[in-house]
């Protein structure tokens, strides 16, 4: 689904993507983890063209992403993205956050789109918010309607970059619980996230970033259990 060979992204002098070499195959899901600007909100922001390459290849669900035909509109529908921060749109209703890209961009009929949107709500454990605006939710609640409103493009990849990093730690836990709940089902993931437990319990492989460099890449147990380097015994030593 996603292929990375030999990525390198540069800001100015600043050399964000050293040389990535990463594969994420159908249902898998790869958690992301690294100190503070190792690069890993940049990496993934390429996924979805966020952020363009500057060399190599990055290939999603079969699209070339230098080659200038490649349809980047089609690319960010099949790439559903969630964000530290929910980014609902704060005028709309929960229900009217998740049906609006539906109706205007897939051509959904709305009240089709409306039903879909039902169905997610209850996926997230949200359908008596269907009215809500955002303010009268908490931050978990803001995130799963996030989240829903993702999967309402029907995607085949959801990226998720520190999704629960806003949270107050109360509310962390449902926020996990739906991915987790989209991991089993068998959703494409790439989730930057501190959350170990999530990536012990939920991941199929991890990816240890630093500076640049996908430094590491093992399977959970592996990676907690056994990290080969000294940079990311570190980095696991100071989030306990
Ligand atoms: P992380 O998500 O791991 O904290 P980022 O990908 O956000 O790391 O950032 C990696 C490095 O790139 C940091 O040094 C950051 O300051 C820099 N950076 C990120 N975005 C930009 C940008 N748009 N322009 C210039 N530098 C950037
Ligand atoms: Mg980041």
């Amino acid at each position: 689904m996603i292929t990375f060979q030999g990525v390198h992204k540069w800001f100015k002098s600043l050399h964000v993507l050293n040389d990535i070499n990463l594969h994420v195959t159908s249902g898998e899901v790869l958690v992301v983890c690294g100190p503070s600007g190792s690069g890993k909100s940049t990496l993934i922001r390429t996924i979805n063209q966020l952020e363009p390459i500057d060399k190599g290849t990055l290939t999603v669900d079969g699209m070339d992403l230098l080659d200038k035909k490649t349809d980047i509109n089609k690319l960010r529908a099949e790439v559903g993205f969630v964000f530290q921060q929910f980014n609902l749109y704060p005028h709309l209703s929960v229900l009217n956050n998740i049906i609006l890209a539906p109706t205007k961009i897939r051509k959904t009929a709305k009240r089709d789109a409306e039903e879909q949107a039902m169905a997610l709500l209850e996926r997230v454990g949200l359908a008596e918010k269907r009215n809500a605006y955002p303010s009268q939710l908490s931050g978990g609640q803001q995130q799963r309607v996030a989240i829903a409103r993702a999967l309402a493009m029907k995607p085949r990849i959801m990226l998720f970059d520190e999704p629960t990093s806003a949270l107050d730690p109360e509310m962390i836990g449902e926020v996990l619980a739906v991915m987790k709940d989209l991991a089993v089902s068998g959703m494409t993931m790439v989730v930057v996230t501190h959350e170990m437990g999530f990536a012990r319990e939920v991941a199929h492989r991890v990816a240890f970033m630093d500076a640049g460099t996908v430094l590491e890449e093992a399977t959970p147990d592996e990676f907690f259990s056994r990290p080969k380097h000294e940079r990311a015994q570190q980095f696991l030593r100071q989030l306990l």
